[in-house]
């Protein structure tokens, strides 16, 4: 793209830049680290408007990645329950945990733990190694806080690229151009961008232009800086681009197991599951539609048969989870017994009054509320 429309964009972000508040008054100035990070991943999959107030609330009580590593994954599940994707909370509080504990990022231990300096990793490869940060979070953090020429890639500024450069494939793509897959195609577009010291800017107001002008429905190409290098506007076909994304869909029957002691706990399972692999979950299972007489066996793999007092169909539920059509039946069975004071670290018993707040996907949420 030539400076001439860089500059341009540049012009249109420091015009039309909202003001949020991960974002300084100085467009120029270096941003927190840390502050980027919250606000990126947050962003993922998330709408401005509902980020808002989380990252706000989130940065008063965890105002820095030192503050973040002390908290318990409880806490910081309150401080994200609503919005969704809890594997990113997970994420990022491994990943808080892990700078602090490592030299190499910059970590001081001094002789006070209260002395302790914790920053985000300064390159890519170090960043893209720590859970949860893909190329596109590495490249925000390593563009907007320390201002190095590198790129980022979200659904934003696909689409924009799309459109530019009339590119009738995602970079998901299995397809290969000029011997370059269509993810490379695309990383290389926003690389030719970010190869500038206004990297931080040309990254941030792509995101800006993708999210208030290269709109998904009705692009408002009359107010892009971009108009005169776009491909898609000069052909009047911007509707046909970025090309619809082909949805595999696979349906899943499954049955989910709400297991209640007789101190009213719910048993919940850490790993071994279909769905939620990390994080805790209610035990489920794939099975014929409606296969719902009896004890399953696949419940004496946590309960033993004997304490079992009733086995009760409690309902259905539909959901979706990425390409999985999900039906499920879910059993209540309960026991005679109360929970066990100790147990396996991948089972927990949570009482049943505090089992909404603790289970963080709504899979199990929709389970709970037929009980
Ligand atoms: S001219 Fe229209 S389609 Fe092209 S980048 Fe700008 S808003 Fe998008």
């Amino acid at each position: 793209m030539d400076n001439a429309i860089l500059k341009r964009l540049r012009e249109w972000f420091k015009k039309n830049a909202a003001e949020l508040p991960w974002r300084l008054a100085d467009l120029d100035a270096p941003r927190d680290a840390y502050a980027v990070w919250i606000s990126e991943t947050m962003l993922q999959q998330t709408q401005v408007s509902t980020v808002r107030d989380y990252f706000v609330r989130w940065m008063k009580r965890f105002p820095d990645i030192k503050a973040l590593a002390a908290a318990t994954e409880e806490e910081v599940f309150k401080y994200w329950q609503g919005l969704g994707y809890y594997s990113r909370a997970r994420n990022i509080l491994k990943t808080a945990k892990i700078i602090c504990q490592t030299e190499m990022y910059g970590s001081r231990r001094q002789r006070l733990q209260d002395d302790l300096v914790a920053r985000m990793p300064q390159t890519r490869k170090e960043l893209e190694a720590l859970p949860g940060i893909g190329a596109y979070t590495a490249g925000a953090i390593l563009s907007l806080a320390y201002h190095q020429r590198e790129a980022i890639l979200d659904g934003n500024l696909v689409r924009i690229f799309s459109r530019l450069y009339a590119l009738d494939f995602l970079p998901t793509d299995k397809i290969k151009r000029d011997g370059k897959s269509a993810s490379e195609i695309y990383w290389n577009y926003a690389r030719e961008i970010a190869d500038s010291p206004k990297a931080y800017m040309h990254n941030e107001a792509l995101m800006e232009l993708g999210r208030t002008v290269c709109k998904i429905k009705n692009p408002d190409c009359e107010k892009c800086p971009l108009q005169g290098a776009c491909k898609a506007f000069a052909e009047k076909c911007t509707a046909n681009f970025p090309p619809a994304k082909k949805h595999i869909q696979k349906d899943w029957h499954g049955t989910v197991l709400v297991i209640e002691s007789a101190d009213h706990k719910i048993l919940a399972v850490h790993g071994g599951q279909k769905f939620f692999k990390n994080q805790f979950t209610l035990p489920h299972f794939e099975s014929p539609r409606h296969a719902t007489a009896g004890l399953p066996a696949q419940a004496e793999a946590y309960i033993d048969a004997d304490l079992v007092t009733s086995v009760q169909h409690v309902g259905n539920f539909k959901h979706n989870i990425t390409v999985h059509k999900m039906d499920c039946d879910v059993l209540h069975i309960c026991l005679k017994t109360k929970a066990p004071q100790h147990s396996a670290p991948e089972l927990r018993w949570v009482k049943r009054s505090e089992a909404s707040d603790f289970f963080a996907n709504s899979f199990c949420l929709k389970s709970l509320a037929l009980l």
